[in-house]
């Protein structure tokens, strides 16, 4: 069904002319293709340009707080602590998009590596610096191989959804014990394990428990019947 474009009557398909005002109707023949396609096609902004955006969206609070620092202090002080927190970000958010499809693992090398950076930052400005390599580095660099290994985790194809969430459990309670143990070296010299013992315990226990019900599949559906 067709209608006049004038005044919105309906028109039969032969109608050459609009029966009610006499507006001349074209009729696009059957079969021809269309001069245009159906829907649009929303052309995304390039990735280079987004990280540009980023770059520029950044510089603005920049050298605004620089402006204000400069003005109060009469020297650089406070802005720096800005400068190293938007450096972070724009690694975490930005850098990515500088690359086609980079790999997860160099995005979280050059992640740990600039939040270590701006640790140090941290330490030199505060004047306190002792903590960062022994304590702030190490931290940083195993929260990226935790983060690394939840992602390569969660991407594993072949494992199942109970699978994969025992071994991140079993991983974070891991994780936990090693920053204490990095926290005990720091402050005592020796490894403690104080507060990491009742976190990683229950975690072991729901573990075991979710790979047990992983390997025993009439087990797993009579609880799912009695759960659900
Ligand atoms: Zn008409």
């Amino acid at each position: 069904m067709s209608y006049c474009s004038k005044c919105g009557v309906s028109l039969s398909a032969t109608e050459a002319v609009c029966p009610l005002c006499g507006k001349r109707i074209y009729t696009r023949p059957v079969n021809t293709p269309r001069a245009y396609p159906l829907t649009c096609e929303a052309v995304p902004l390039s990735s280079s340009r987004t990280a540009l955006m980023g770059l520029i969206i950044l510089l603005f609070p920049a050298l605004c707080c620089f402006a204000v620092d400069i003005l109060e202090d009469r020297f650089i002080s406070w802005v720096m602590y800005i400068w190293g927190g938007e450096a972070c970000f724009y690694t975490y958010v930005f850098l990515p998009k500088l690359f086609n499809k980079p790999k997860t693992s160099l995005l979280i090398l050059a992640s740990s590596i600039v939040t270590s950076g701006y640790l140090f930052l941290i330490g030199f400005l505060s004047g306190s610096g002792q903590w960062v390599l022994p304590l702030g580095v190490p931290v940083t660099f195993m929260s990226g191989v935790m983060t690394f290994a939840i992602y390569r985790i969660i991407n594993i194809k072949k494992a199942s959804q109970l699978l994969k969430s025992a071994v991140i459990i079993l991983s974070a309670g891991l994780f936990a014990m090693a920053v204490e143990l990095v926290i005990d070296m720091y402050l005592y010299g020796a490894p403690t394990f104080g507060w990491t013992l009742p976190v990683l315990l229950p975690l072991v226990c729901i573990s075991a428990a979710m790979f047990y019900l992983e390997y025993d599949s009439e087990l797993k559906k009579r609880l799912l019947r009695t759960v659900f």
